[in-house]
């Protein structure tokens, strides 16, 4: 960090090449030889006035990850996993995933040459499964969930020397997504908004984010102090976090019995949950749970209204914001932030049962 602060600029920054690596002095591979992209970042960020007239809200966008390769934001952070296994020389990564991080670690490791195996799921969305058997992955199909997946990659990894790119248990994966963090202040000629909501599985968005806040502070790029009050979106199927959250606690529980449609919401314990939840209340956010029937209705609004055909993890937030309009948490005049963080095309087998 001293060094970025002396060599960049961030305005310099915003005349590179578009994607995420023009942020590449924040990023943690060190030879740009060894970037594996696929044209990731760089993702718009969308007013919805009529969605937020109806609303009473009068400042309220999406920052839509959808058009990201894959269809999802977590090619961020597998891009950069990836890039920075290929530059430490390692050959066979593997990944539990509920979906959409195992389609991104198989394109990117067919990119880079390296072999794939991802656990997932037996019920994950056909999507998921299918875009990472084309890219050339091994895809090994769990009873369970995410949790039971992870044991057994957990198991393989050890016994045949894989890489292990399950969510925070390697350090690179948050580094890519906080860049969503770069690209948003940017947008906002280096302001944050009020709130930003944001659909939270395993939380790298969440956490990679706020240290991105606090990076942007160190470096002086920031034309006000102001942080974010971050609001982590669960289903009600699926809500460890609003209940620890609610509860004062510092961990969750594992959530048992999980089940949601937004199956990237699917995961019953984070391995991050003590830094989500302290980062959270640092910035006065707060947690919300919303049902499965409030996210497709969501879905469908901010498609019918405004275009944005949704992940429903991403229409979540949007579901989410109902609530705490109705709870008075959020003033009409706030800058709010939803996140879609994927593709709704991904998810037409689900969602085709309601
Ligand atoms: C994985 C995923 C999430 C949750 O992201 P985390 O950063 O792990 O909290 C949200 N939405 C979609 C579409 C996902 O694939």
């Amino acid at each position: 960090m001293n060094a970025a602060r002396k060599e960049v600029d961030r305005d310099e920054i915003h005349t590179r090449p578009k994607g995420m690596w023009r942020w590449h002095e924040m990023l943690p591979v060190q030879d740009p030889e060894y970037i594996v992209s696929l044209g990731e970042g760089d993702t718009s960020l969308l007013r919805i006035p009529r969605v937020g007239k109806e609303f009473g809200l009068a400042d309220l966008w999406v920052k839509d990850e959808s058009s990201n390769p894959t269809g999802s934001f977590k090619a961020r952070g597998l891009c950069t996993a990836v890039s920075r296994a290929k530059e430490l020389g390692l050959k066979k990564i593997i990944i539990p995933t509920a979906g959409n991080a195992g389609g991104a670690m198989a394109a990117y490791a067919a990119r880079a040459g390296l072999q794939a195996l991802i656990y997932m799921p037996k019920d994950t969305p056909s999507a998921n499964i299918q875009e990472s058997r084309i890219a050339g992955a091994q895809v090994i199909l769990v009873e369970g969930l995410i949790s039971d997946a992870a044991g057994m990659a957990e198991v393989k990894a050890r016994e045949e020397g894989w890489f292990d790119l399950s969510t925070f248990k390697e350090p690179y994966r948050v580094e890519g997504k906080k860049i969503m963090g770069y690209e948003l202040a940017e947008a906002l000629n280096w302001t944050l908004p009020d709130v930003i909501l944001y659909p939270t599985g395993g939380g790298t968005g969440l956490v990679g984010m706020w240290k991105a806040f606090a990076e942007m502070e160190a470096l002086g790029w920031l034309e006000e102090p102001k942080r974010p009050r971050m609001v982590s979106v669960q289903a009600q199927g699926c809500a460890p976090i609003p209940k620890a959250f609610h509860a004062g606690a510092a961990f969750c529980d594992f959530w048992p019995g999980a089940q949601t449609v937004a199956s990237g919401l699917r995961v019953p314990k984070s391995f991050a949950d003590r830094i989500i939840l302290a980062n959270i209340r640092a910035s006065n956010g707060t947690a919300v749970a919303v049902s499965d029937e409030a996210l497709i209705n969501a879905q469908k609004k901010l498609a019918a209204m405004e275009g944005i055909f949704a992940a429903p993890e991403g229409a979540a937030c949007l579901a989410a914001l109902e609530e705490l309009i109705k709870q008075d948490w959020v003033k009409p005049d706030e800058r709010i932030v939803l996140f879609n963080t994927g593709s709704g095309l991904k998810y037409l087998d689900p969602i085709a049962r309601y």
